[in-house]
């Protein structure tokens, strides 16, 4: 089904406001004086032009970075003021949170309503879990020997780079600026060249926060330019990426080639649901279909390899297709749509390349399987059935809403097939039998398993890839250590009885 571009006739889009690099808390023209531009995924039409980054431009942030790093107040101030900054900041973002839904919805096609009531007031929170962090951050002491006793630092890494994907323009964003900020670092980041609107919001909310110049710098521009020049900087400290496993290969690359800096990669996933016979099958159902709809199929996590055991295989199918059409696409303004289109042209014309794949590979097309609408990037949710573990559509991250649907006998089986993939990002495993769900969740390789449940996430729980989905992990306390370095330092003690 789909909601035919229905949009409410009152909406009014919102004004563009930021459309140029912020650089030392100004918003300036790139230095060459190239735009490039955004283009609405709901009709195909220019929203903006947006300036250029290139690595000119990104000298020009990280110079303003390592001075407000080594000469600026911020890695200097005490954590809590740090901290108080970082609360204000998350109030300005509620207070506009559906002007940053309204650019995410023109810029990344995501659903207007959930942007501005779910995902914005939780990045306003991530700001605020990582601001209450700001104050707790401390070392250790250590006893070492009669002799000597030392203790540990923890120091602000520096100037971070965060090279950032356009499939979560809001979370992503705060997934690494947050901790990033709070751990006292400057930085400056790569907004996707799809999705830079919001991105330049933040950064004008951030100075009227009070976060100082030069903490916080954006650089709109594409990967090979903007994005390879923060990776081969030889002043950047560490590197924040997420986004495909190519260009994370090339970010490892480029970082070693330069100044070796650390690298933090979360990529790509093929990520494996696991249905066992003993699942309330209406439910199970439910949770496939949005492991693999959700965000219209474009994150990393998405569960897209969906394995039901043989006993309530059929039953599972049946439903399956039943409730697949409940997943209405549609312009994501329209509350009655479940999915907004494909992000761009290309994304929309990769995903149906694959599917037409999967057609020729042999699998069968349970429902959808083609375009929805007549403008726009819209994909129907796609189940393939008779799918075999060597297929591209089993093995590929196809980044849309495609399910390839498995059957499997024993628990063994499940294990080994699931972890069949060179990624290991997220794994969902539904059952009622505690006993298999431990046993499931300590085999499968990957950093996040989900029992009875998908996507369920909040600011506490880390996350981040096995394999080749990458290393590091965002969110968490194990992401603002990412952002500090341990420096320990010893003294002597003289004469100790001890
Ligand atoms: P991408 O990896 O090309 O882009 C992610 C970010 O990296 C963007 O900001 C981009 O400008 C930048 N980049 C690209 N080339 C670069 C380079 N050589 N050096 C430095 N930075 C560079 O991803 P994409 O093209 O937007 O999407 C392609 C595929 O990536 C998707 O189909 C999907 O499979 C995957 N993807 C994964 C995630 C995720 O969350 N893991 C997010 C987006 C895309």
């Amino acid at each position: 089904d789909h909601t035919n571009g229905h949009t409410d006739s009152s909406l009014v889009l919102p004004e563009i406001k930021f459309t140029k690099l912020f650089i030392n808390g100004e918003f300036v023209d790139s230095l060459s004086g190239k735009t490039f531009e955004t283009i609405d995924p709901r009709n195909g039409e220019v929203s903006a032009k947006v300036a250029e980054g290139d690595k000119e431009d990104v000298d020009l942030a990280v110079k303003a970075a390592r001075h407000a790093f080594d000469h600026g107040p911020w890695p200097r101030m005490s954590g809590s003021a740090r901290g108080r900054i970082m609360m204000k900041f998350a109030d300005l973002i509620d207070e506009h949170a559906e002007e940053i839904a309204a650019l995410d919805a023109i810029n990344a096609g995501k659903l207007f309503a959930f942007t501005k009531m779910v995902e914005i007031p939780s990045v306003a929170n991530t700001l605020r879990y990582y601001a209450g962090a700001a104050d707790k951050i401390h070392g250790e002491v250590l006893k070492m020997s009669r002799e000597f006793h030392g203790y540990t630092l923890l120091e602000p890494f520096g100037v971070v780079g965060h090279i950032i994907p356009w499939n979560f323009p809001a979370m992503m964003f705060f997934v690494k600026v947050a901790p990033a900020l709070a751990a006292g670092c400057t930085m400056v980041v790569k907004p996707a060249e799809q999705t830079p609107l919001s991105a330049l919001f933040y950064a004008h909310l951030a100075k009227q926060a009070g976060v100082p110049d030069g903490v916080l710098n954006i650089i709109n521009g594409y990967g090979p330019t903007a994005g390879a020049a923060i990776a081969s900087h030889m002043d950047i400290d560490k590197v924040s990426f997420t986004g495909s496993t190519e260009v994370g290969r090339k970010i490892m690359q480029a970082a070693a080639l330069s100044n070796l800096k650390p690298v933090s990669l979360e990529l790509g996933g093929k990520s494996p649901v696991i249905v066992f016979d003993d699942a309330d099958v209406d439910a199970a159902v439910d949770l496939a279909l949005l492991a693999v709809c959700f965000n219209k199929g474009e994150i990393c996590m998405a569960g897209s390899r969906v394995f039901v055991q043989e006993g309530i295989y059929d039953e599972f199918v049946q439903t399956l297709a039943k409730k697949a059409k409940g997943w209405v696409t549609g312009d994501p303004f329209d509350p009655r749509s479940r999915l907004g289109p494909q992000v761009t042209k290309k994304q929309f014309e990769r995903v149906l390349a694959y599917i037409e794949l999967g057609k020729k590979e042999g699998a069968t097309v349970l429902t959808g399987g083609k375009a929805s609408g007549d403008k726009g990037y819209y994909i129907e949710p796609t189940v393939f059935t008779d799918v075999k573990d060597d297929m591209a559509i089993a093995q590929d991250e196809i980044f849309g809403p495609v399910m390839s649907l498995m059957k499997f006998k024993t628990i063994e089986e499940a294990i080994k097939r699931a972890n069949n993939s060179k990624y290991g990002l997220a794994a969902g495993i539904v059952t009622k039998d505690l006993n298999v769900a431990n046993t499931v969740s300590r085999s499968i390789r990957s950093g996040m398993i989900w029992i009875n449940c998908y996507l369920a996430f909040s600011d506490d729980c880390p996350y981040g890839g096995y394999k080749m989905s990458g290393f590091g992990r965002d969110a968490g306390m194990d992401a603002l250590y990412k952002y500090l370095q341990v420096k320990t330092v010893v003294t002597p003690i003289y004469n100790s009885p001890w």
